[in-house]
């Protein structure tokens, strides 16, 4: 296929998957939608395709309103929490030695400063998760105030470019909670002690998502498994994040169209990067137990087409054979150089799993993995997205995948 009309393909995937859909957060109609185009798409360039489905929430943002007599407070509903309509005795704590020895029941908790720094990782969440974020779970679990409000500063590395960013985003955690910036946060600070009432409208909607895989070849001489998550962050059109990875699905397996070898070809759509239970990724690891094994490596797209600076491929664990036909395929790429290593994204599920990985990315995105403000916000949008790099990625690991058949 000509790099114009790969061109053209891009641009339109862009369209629908960003702006046709405006959301694709796990448990909503719009995730449905995504996932059934791409299935649809990729069935029609002669793959064999499979939906795993589980089941997903989706969460409903009505707002909140903070007060204390005549001082209104500006907070946000956290992801997925339960809403509220509560009065009582505002408590803090600002460190978890602070909040172990606290009388919490019955009464709404503050949590600042820096036992607030870091998103909490979600309390089913097994991919990586602290100690401490567990302790902290714990004893709010236990102390079981009737809400919780956090104030919080910028994390970009753990919560994207958000801020204020919530602390707590979990479907499985029943106390309610809102956050609030730092700013905000040093208003309320002289009100602890006093009367605080908290409205907060949320639900959680029951729904389903699934992950989407394609397969083409056979299975004689172990699997390539290329994924990318088509999930995207409620009130993000998700573009470089990742609706570009998306797109170099699609791209590759129409490329690929003609693909008949004894190395079998998995493209997936994961379903859940974005999403607190990360239930897609939880399944697939579920129905591979015992065949990861005959996994020779995975590539994970994620992150690319950044307008700015180069692409990188960053290696994990790659034997020497598959990381000199990885160099000789960057060298033909002028837009293509190698990345630095970092654990988050779907790549650790197989790293963990003993399997070799190229992670796909765009440089100035992991250079600056701690500051940008970009990614889960708004202005992830189709503006900052190059094509001409999503189809140089496309095409070099089209070249890659034929290279690597006999290996
Ligand atoms: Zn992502």
């Amino acid at each position: 296929m000509e790099t114009e009309k790969l061109y053209q393909k891009s641009s339109t995937y862009l369209q629908t998957l960003c702006k046709e859909i405006p959301d694709r957060c796990v448990g909503s109609e719009g995730n449905r939608k995504a996932t059934s185009f791409f299935e649809k798409e990729i069935y029609s360039f002669g793959w064999d395709t499979e939906m795993q489905e589980f089941d997903a929430i989706d969460w409903e943002d009505g707002g909140a309103i903070l007060h204390s007599d005549s001082s209104i407070f500006e907070v946000f509903v956290s992801p997925y929490s339960l809403g509220c309509t509560v009065e009582s005795q505002l408590v803090s704590a600002s460190r978890v030695e602070e909040l172990a020895q606290l009388e919490i029941i019955g009464k709404i908790l503050f949590l600042y400063g820096k036992i607030a720094k870091k998103q909490l990782m979600p309390k089913n969440y097994v991919f990586y998760n602290p100690e401490e974020h567990q302790q902290i779970i714990s004893l709010l679990g236990k102390g079981r105030p009737k809400a919780i409000i956090c104030a919080t500063g910028k994390n970009a590395a753990l919560a994207g470019g958000v801020y204020p960013f919530p602390l707590i985003e979990d479907g499985d955690f029943d106390i309610p909670s809102v956050y609030m910036t730092e700013d905000e946060g040093n208003k309320l600070l002289p009100y602890v002690g006093k009367t605080v009432a908290l409205k907060s409208i949320s639900k959680r909607i029951q729904g389903k998502g699934c992950n989407v895989i394609a397969r083409k070849g056979r299975n004689l001489n172990g699997r390539i498994v290329i994924a990318a998550h088509i999930d995207a962050k409620k009130g993000s059109p998700g573009a470089i994040d990742n609706t570009t990875g998306v797109i170099i699905l699609l791209l590759l397996a129409r490329l690929l169209e003609d693909y008949d070898e004894n190395k079998l070809i998995e493209i997936v759509a994961f379903n859940g990067e974005d999403y607190y239970a990360a239930s897609g990724q939880m399944l697939y690891i579920s129905k591979n137990q015992g065949k990861f094994s005959d996994i020779r490596l995975n590539i994970t797209v994620d992150g690319v087409g950044y307008r700015e600076g180069k692409s990188v491929f960053s290696f994990f664990g790659l034997p020497d054979e598959l990381r000199k036909m990885a160099e000789e395929v960057m060298n033909e790429y002028n837009g293509i150089t190698e990345g630095i290593q970092y654990p988050q994204g779907d790549h650790s599920i197989f790293v963990q799993n003993g399997c070799p990985a190229i992670v796909v990315s765009s440089k100035w995105l992991i250079d600056n993995l701690e500051s940008q403000q970009i990614t889960h916000t708004s202005k992830d949008n189709v503006d900052i997205v190059d094509y001409h790099k999503v189809v140089e990625i496309a095409q070099a690991l089209n070249l890659f995948i034929r290279k690597c058949k006999n290996t």
